[in-house]
């Protein structure tokens, strides 16, 4: 089997909330970049990326480029077609555009792999379990005003979610106003609701300890990134202050710096972003090794992904329900009572949605 033909194509999305079902913003969009790998056997295999910015137009260049080089490989190398890549990029990589890149081809590869051996990606990289808990994100922002708080967080405890996430570091807060903001959110889902808090990176080392002792009683599911990705010693400081399990990760490209937080004692609980890790390739690589330092594995964002991720590896801990995605799928699978069930199909059992180029294609 050869790959035959790569199809890349750009949409835009609108940005909404539909977790508490907040209508979409006006003019606000989220972009992706799509990837269909045809083979000369008649599969096709999908894949996506993305990220936010003024460099977006990169990232097409490279899957481009990418397309190109891989044209007459075999898909089920998947291997040798990263290492291809890999090698081709090395002088600007191995992160950012040449990370997400990658991750989008190895994705699609991935799904080719499932649909040949006519299972889902879930069972093909072992099948655990066929669903996973799955909890809210992005519906508790920092942005959401003190007085919606209650009323969005018990809206999600409504639908069924067990699991729930809410951000911290709100810009002009003081921290007591800030520990108030957790504190409504706690009274409102009761003590049963798993709740995690999210700082993304904003926090010091001394005020991630400051301020997370103040919320140790509340009880929390975990702390995400309190501080700044890379500052490994400073996040084992904060792991090793707090009984609040520290939880990081997504900012983090490829393997070795999950190395890094995890030799480095960083993190209780590891999270993987599927694009920035580089693909299902190495994300499958990252959890193992996660789970030889006996840590569960959270993911980050693409649920419908992801659930396959999280279904097929033993410390699976929870998929991040954010849903920026669904809208690109025909039938994306989503959360009933905290749960997401691993999608029946070949591969990643997935479509991309049938109006979704005429729709929301950019030229
Ligand atoms: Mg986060």
């Amino acid at each position: 089997m050869k790959i035959q033909q790569v199809k890349i194509n750009f949409v835009r999305l609108p940005l909404e909330e539909p977790l508490v079902g907040a209508p979409p913003m006006p003019g606000m969009l989220r972009e992706f970049f799509t990837v269909q790998i045809l083979t000369d056997d008649g599969i096709e295999g999908i894949g996506i990326t993305t990220f936010g910015g003024k460099l977006i137009r990169t990232l097409k260049t490279a899957l481009d480029e990418f397309g190109e080089l891989i044209k007459g490989e075999d898909p089920l190398r998947t291997e040798q077609v990263v290492a291809k890549l890999r090698a081709a990029s090395a002088p600007c990589g191995p992160g950012g555009v040449a990370a997400l890149a990658t991750a989008a081809i190895d994705i699609a590869l991935w799904d080719i792999r499932g649909k040949v051996f006519g299972v889902p990606l879930a069972r093909l990289l072992g099948g655990l379990r066929d669903r996973v808990p799955a909890y809210a994100s992005g519906a508790l922002t920092r942005t959401t005003p003190t007085d919606k708080l209650e009323r969005a967080a018990a809206a999600l405890v409504e639908k069924g979610y067990r699991q729930i996430k809410a951000q911290m570091a709100v810009g002009g807060l003081n921290a007591a106003q800030e520990v108030e903001r957790i504190r409504l959110i706690r009274d409102a889902v009761g003590p049963e609701t798993n709740l995690l808090v999210d700082i993304n990176q904003r926090w010091g080392v001394h005020e991630a300890i400051s301020i997370g002792r103040r919320i140790e009683e509340l009880g929390l599911g975990w702390l995400e990134d309190p501080t700044t990705c890379d500052d490994y010693q400073g996040l084992a400081k904060i792991a090793d202050a707090l009984a609040t399990p520290i939880c990081a990760g997504e900012y983090l490209y490829g393997i070795e710096p999950h190395r890094q937080t995890l030799t480095h004692h960083s993190v209780d609980i590891a999270m993987i972003d599927l694009l920035r890790v580089g693909g299902v390739t190495q994300w499958m690589k990252v959890a193992g090794m996660i789970e030889a330092f006996n840590r569960p594995v959270a993911s980050h964002l693409l649920p419908e992904i992801h659930v396959h991720l999280t279904a097929a590896v033993p410390n699976g801990l929870v998929v991040e329900y954010m849903p920026w995605t669904w809208r690109l799928f025909e039938n994306p699978p989503v959360p009933e009572k905290g749960e997401i069930a691993v999608p029946t199909g070949a591969g990643l059992g997935l479509k991309f949605a049938s109006d979704l180029f005429d729709k929301y294609g950019v030229g």
